[in-house]
């Protein structure tokens, strides 16, 4: 099993990110050195040798995505305590009505 150092969920061995927050995963053995680097390099155009597997993209950091999905959350929750107060008025409406139907009196 292979430890997500963001979240801490626990992939399967091979994978390549996390499967719950999908952070990628740091290789800790050292990627071999290719036998042949002189022939691949002649094929490849040279803007894109420069171009890696992602590595130097600014990560994250885990705080932040704690924070985003936390705001999601706060929302979601708002948004169906909105919704609830909403029925719960109709509904509650329509019952004060009919309880609260005016008594005709003699
Ligand atoms: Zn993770």
């Amino acid at each position: 099993m292979a430890k997500c150092p963001a979240c801490g969920f626990e992939s399967p061995d091979g994978s390549l990110c996390c499967d719950f927050c999908k952070e990628p995963f740091r290789r800790d053995r050292p990627v071999p050195a290719p036998k042949k680097p002189a022939e691949p390099r002649k094929e490849i155009p040279e803007e894109f040798l420069r171009l890696d597997s992602g590595g130097s993209i600014p990560r994250v950091p885990p705080w932040l995505k704690y924070a985003a999905w936390t705001v999601l959350a706060a929302w979601f929750v708002i948004i169906m305590t909105l919704i609830g107060i909403y029925l719960a008025k109709q509904n509650g409406g329509q019952q004060a009505g009919m309880a609260g139907r005016p008594v005709q009196a003699p």
